[in-house]
């Protein structure tokens, strides 16, 4: 795990960064009777910035919830710097821990100003230490010049700045974030991504971000947990999620791509309708096993020279790069990125080679729906 400078948040404790800060074990949250979150487990050191990544209604609000203390959990516990916070019959109120929201909607209350939004938290120091501690939040977020403004009169992006300094004014030991980014628009969105994580670095704060967006995640979690159904299906670095996926639900989920079907022919060979694909390391299946090959946009290299023929079914210009769909003569669905001057129209025939170095496979039908 990547390791960061001392840079220790000026409020946490000298201890080493890794060290753990939030411990979740085998939590379980449910609405009613309708479970939520089941037997979820995460440890996140100090200095860390972590994402869990899933789609809607997978959990991840409901976890952040819980570790904020405004969802009771109905097994495991959780510890905030050594101190359990959550178990079943033991709730230390949200106040009480320590903890940092940034809300999706950045929720500011409309009739305060940015400085006065900053303040909001701070009720239990002086009046001086007050207005010491809001103008040191207004320097490092570049809010000075707004600071009597309402949010309002904020563009979406100062906006998200406010809310993080409002977070961050009473020196929290853990931030969360809920989808922090998804009222932005996409270039605004990695700008403040990138800009963020920057932040959150240089100034060594744990963090803990929801989101639904692998964008969004890539640019914020060095460590990312694909979450679904209530739980942490992979944990890994975002190379490892897209190169390495574990299940076909994260190979899915994550990037774009295609499945298709072949049979293991000796441990390093799989014979597909494409051709005989090779595979750098053994593959764990026997002889005749039917499987599944993900082939990701990459992998399908435009080659006029190339063995597979395919026509265009449809084509996104990118920029430096086109994604076109493509089908082969019997039929197989591929998903090409090619060089922008590869510039074919839609049932233009097209030849391209498989260029595969990892092989990424899984069972037939291994997805449950
Ligand atoms: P996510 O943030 O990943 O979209 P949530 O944690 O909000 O997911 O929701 C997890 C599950 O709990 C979903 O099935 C959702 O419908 C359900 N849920 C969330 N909030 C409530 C609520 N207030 N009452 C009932 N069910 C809820
Ligand atoms: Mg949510």
């Amino acid at each position: 795990m990547k390791q960061y400078s001392p840079n220790s948040p000026r409020h946490s404790l000298p201890r080493s960064e890794a060290e753990p800060l939030l411990e979740i074990r085998g939590i379980s949250c449910n609405y009613d009777l309708e479970r939520a979150v089941f037997d979820f487990s995460l440890t996140v050191h100090r200095g860390e910035q972590v994402c869990l990544l899933g789609p809607s209604g997978c959990g991840k609000t409901t976890v952040l919830r819980a570790i904020a203390g405004f969802h009771p959990i109905l097994t495991g516990s959780i510890l905030i710097n050594d101190q359990q916070v959550s178990a079943v019959k033991n709730m230390v109120p949200p106040e009480a821990r320590r903890v940092g929201m940034v809300f999706q909607d950045h929720a500011l209350f409309p009739h305060l100003t940015v400085r006065e939004n900053i303040a909001a938290g701070l009720d239990q120091l002086s009046a001086g230490l007050r207005g010491e501690s809001v103008g040191e939040m207004l320097d490092r977020m570049g809010l000075g010049h707004h600071a009597d403004r309402y949010p309002h009169e904020l563009s979406g992006g100062q906006q998200q700045r406010v809310a993080l300094a409002r977070a961050l004014a009473p020196k929290p030991l853990l931030l969360l974030m809920d989808e922090p980014f998804s009222s932005l628009d996409q270039e605004l969105r990695e700008h403040m991504g990138q800009e963020v994580s920057d932040m959150l670095k240089e100034s060594g704060t744990t963090c803990v971000m929801v989101t639904h967006d692998q964008n969004d995640a890539f640019a914020l979690g060095d460590k990312v947990g694909v979450m679904s159904e209530g739980a942490i299906v992979q944990w890994d670095t975002p190379y490892n999620l897209y190169h390495q996926p574990q299940t076909h639900f994260v190979a899915d989920f994550i990037g774009n791509g295609v499945f298709i079907n072949g049979q293991c022919e000796d441990k390093k060979q799989v014979n597909t309708s494409l051709g005989m694909l090779q595979s750098d390391i053994a593959l764990d299946w026997s002889n005749d096993a039917d499987i599944e090959v993900l082939l990701r946009p990459d992998d399908v290299v435009y080659d006029p020279e190339g063995p597979i023929i395919a026509k265009v079914t449809r084509r996104a210009f990118k920029g430096a790069q086109i994604m076109y769909t493509l089908r082969t003569l019997d039929g197989v669905k591929l998903l090409a990125l090619f060089p922008s001057h590869a510039n074919f129209g839609i049932g233009d025939e097209v030849r391209v080679r498989l260029d595969v170095d990892h092989l990424v496979v899984f069972e037939q039908n291994s997805v449950v729906d």
